[in-house]
């Protein structure tokens, strides 16, 4: 099963449930980005790149989202011992 985390690309942040965007200079709404996929709520705009909030540097907002595939939990073999009759 695959799983995605969100973090900066860049420096590895990871953004929290209380963080904040300004949608600027469009309409100056503040939203969480990550809950909408990058797009205002108020005024709709798609923003394609988000700024992270820890280095300031701009990345693309898919590049924000890593797929992860957790460590399945590996099933030891049964080993048989057969055939030991004589
Ligand atoms: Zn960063
Ligand atoms: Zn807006």
């Amino acid at each position: 099963m695959k799983q995605v985390k969100i973090y900066c690309p860049k420096c590895q942040w990871v953004p929290d449930a209380s963080a904040r965007w300004l949608c600027e200079p469009s309409c100056g709404c503040s939203w969480n980005t990550f809950e909408t996929c990058g797009v205002c709520p108020r005024c709709g705009r798609n923003w394609e790149d988000t700024q992270c909030l820890a280095c300031h540097r701009w990345s693309p907002h898919a590049d924000w989202y890593h797929e992860f595939i957790p460590d399945e939990q590996q099933q030891m073999p049964k080993t048989e011992l057969a055939g030991a009759t004589g």
